[in-house]
């Protein structure tokens, strides 16, 4: 798949919203990606964690890691055709965790998926919690790369899907907000923007 039948899929799925959003990061913008709303498409997922796994060459993976909520649906799904174990980290009182009983064996090589990335913190976060339980993270993928531009953002090699560029604003400084485009509206959960 190209970049322009993902940006198709995500546009027939109703799931490129314009309005006025707040980020996870708390950043405002007029753009957001419902990424769930693609996914919730069996065969679109199917398409999209074949698509990322074609981004791993010969890596050897042991596991696979995503953030709750956002990266548990294509998480699941390139785990399902790497015919790995697949775990998640999520937060509990702000904070990123390891729970369920999951354990991560010393040595353990992960590859980390998310759907949507824009400042990666939740990515970065989830990958402490692997570095701290004796996993090693391989390689971050990501369906959709928000922050085109943004540099340095993870210390491991990072791909994704597609990117789209999608401008914000600090809240204190936001052009929506200005014209009184309300009301700013907070979608999806952290991570899923
Ligand atoms: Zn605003």
């Amino acid at each position: 798949m190209n970049e322009n039948e993902i940006l198709a899929m995500y546009e027939d799925a109703g799931a490129l919203l314009n309005g006025h959003f707040v980020l996870s990061s708390g950043r405002h913008s007029s753009r957001y990606l419902q990424s769930a709303l693609v996914l919730m498409n069996i065969s679109h997922a199917t398409a999209l964690a074949a698509e990322l796994i074609s981004k791993v060459s010969d890596e050897e993976i042991d596991m696979v890691v995503s953030p709750a909520i956002g990266g548990l649906v294509i998480g699941q799904e390139v785990a399902r055709q790497l015919n790995k174990p697949f775990i998640f980290t999520e937060r509990k009182e702000g904070e990123m965790q390891l729970r369920r009983g999951f354990s991560i064996p010393e040595g353990t090589r992960l590859l980390v998926v998310e759907d949507v990335i824009t400042t990666g913190g939740s990515v970065r976060e989830c990958m402490v919690v692997v570095r701290e339980h004796g996993g090693t993270p391989i390689k971050v993928l990501a369906v959709v790369d928000r922050a085109p531009d943004a540099e340095g953002r993870f210390d491991v090699p990072f791909a994704t899907a597609i990117s789209l560029s999608v401008e914000t604003h600090d809240p204190s400084d936001c052009p929506l907000c200005r014209e009184g485009v309300l009301p700013a509206i907070k979608p999806g959960s952290r991570g899923a923007a």
